[in-house]
């Protein structure tokens, strides 16, 4: 993966990998990464203009975003009883494209030493 694999292959027009989409608006894309090793199931959360992190997020593009975070959340929930939302920042965020993660199951990162 490139520095910026969402712009450069995930986003519908610029497809170079074959990404399975669950919603999609205007603005924003959910999808599966054609990833392996992300545990039970993954599903991310981006904007399809780019935005480098949550803290470029524009305020007239925050709450399509969080819509359909929602709604791919909720999914989650319904499908494997729960799910962790996150995204990452600064050193911690590894693509320069906001992304939020859905996890569940084994993909689920465990803040709690045996929780
Ligand atoms: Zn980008």
């Amino acid at each position: 993966m490139g520095p910026d694999w969402y712009c450069n292959e995930a986003i519908p027009g610029t497809v170079k990998v074959e990404v399975e989409v669950l919603a999609q608006t205007e603005n924003t894309l959910a999808f599966r990464p054609p990833l392996l090793g992300f545990g039970t199931d993954h599903i991310i959360v981006i904007p399809t203009q780019h935005v480098p992190s949550l803290l470029d997020l524009p305020d007239d593009l925050a709450g399509e975003l969080l819509t359909t975070l929602k709604k791919v959340a909720a999914w989650a929930v319904d499908q494997y009883g729960g799910c962790q939302v996150l995204t990452t920042l600064g050193n911690e965020q590894h693509n320069k494209h906001l992304h939020w993660h859905v996890a569940v199951g084994d993909g689920v990162a465990r803040f709690v030493p045996g929780g």
